[in-house]
């Protein structure tokens, strides 16, 4: 990845709509919230989330928080359950994440709920952040503005230590107060779940959720789309192919030989992240029409976003479970 130069933008209205004007151009900006600092791109557009797994070299795409200034916004694209309203009274703006079912046309990108059926969602409280996510009028996915594997970053100083080069601006407001990332609940018919601990503690959530059934685990992302099968297309998956099997549909990255289908024209791993999703739907619909059972996908480089490309097709390409 060529080095950017990282833009500092002060949070006064001329920084904020710096920022709003580089991310709806599909570049990545970090946002002071009250929890952490969060690398915000646009969450309906492929590649800049694609840019987000890129610039914090995840290894796999693991499903990202959205970001929204108001009700309004949020029931544009998810579900809100009678349970998930008497929490978003009690606790937003604030520290808490909701994972709601996805609305009809929610218009997200399928890497920000790496294909699942829910989206994550939280109202931030810092006025920064809110006048941002105004001025940005779209859904903005927000993991913490750190490498993976490293520490979240509570000042600016942390996310230029992390992601300078690697980022266009940094919305500079200051230090977060909270420090530590948001709790994330998924409200369900049958009570509601604890997914991760943060920065507002049961004590103050169970009053109004009743009982809390914990599912934490440390170190395990808690989402479907950890299982190894999952995300697989009807068809069948062969990964590393030759591509000369006539009788299955194929993918290829790189410039086209005579593939079906492609991942990457240009064989960039970060165009092939952001199409991803969408070409396994794509292959499948192809597959179910010509009467083929078998998808073949050629090599992808393991490097950057290459690894974790791999990662999300080695799953597709798992036995069923
Ligand atoms: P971070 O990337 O550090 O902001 O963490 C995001 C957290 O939100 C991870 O623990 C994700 O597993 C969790 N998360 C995001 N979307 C979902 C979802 N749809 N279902 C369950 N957990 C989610
Ligand atoms: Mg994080």
């Amino acid at each position: 990845m060529s080095a950017l130069q990282t833009e500092m933008l002060a949070p006064d209205a001329a920084g904020v709509a710096r920022a709003a004007q580089v991310l709806l151009d599909g570049q990545l900006v970090a946002m002071p919230t009250e929890t952490v600092y969060g690398l915000a791109g646009d969450a309906t557009n492929d590649m800049a989330c694609a840019r987000i797994f890129e610039a914090k070299d995840r290894p796999r795409f693991n499903p990202l928080i959205v970001h929204l200034p108001d009700l309004e916004a949020v029931s544009q694209i998810a579900i809100l359950s009678p349970a998930a309203v008497k929490l978003a009274d009690a606790f937003w703006p604030g520290p808490l994440t909701l994972v709601l079912p996805l609305a009809k046309d929610h218009g997200l990108s399928p890497l920000v709920t790496a294909g699942l059926s829910t989206v994550a969602i939280r109202l931030p409280a810092h006025p920064v952040a809110r006048a941002f996510l105004n001025a940005v009028g779209r859904p903005v996915a927000a993991p913490s503005a750190n490498p993976s594997g490293r520490i979240s970053p509570t000042t600016p100083a942390h996310v230029r230590a992390g992601l300078n080069g690697r980022i266009a601006a940094i919305l500079d407001a200051g230090a977060c107060q909270v420090g530590l990332e948001s709790t994330i609940l998924a409200p369900g018919v049958d009570g509601t779940k604890l997914l991760r601990e943060g920065g507002i503690a049961r004590e103050a959530l169970e009053p109004i959720t009743g009982p809390l059934s914990i599912e934490t685990t440390p170190g395990k992302v808690q989402a479907p789309g950890q299982l190894s099968s999952h995300y697989a297309p009807l068809a069948a998956v062969m990964l590393n192919s030759d591509l000369s099997d006539p009788e299955a549909v194929r993918i290829g990255f790189g410039p086209s030989t005579g593939c079906d289908l492609s991942l990457s024209p240009s064989g960039n791993p970060v165009e092939a992240a952001a199409r991803l999703f969408g070409l396994l739907h794509e292959a499948d619909a192809l597959a179910s029409q010509l009467g083929k059972t078998v998808i073949h996908i050629a090599p992808i480089p393991e490097v950057g976003l290459g690894r974790a490309v791999n990662d999300r097709l080695r799953r597709a390409a798992a036995p069923r479970e």
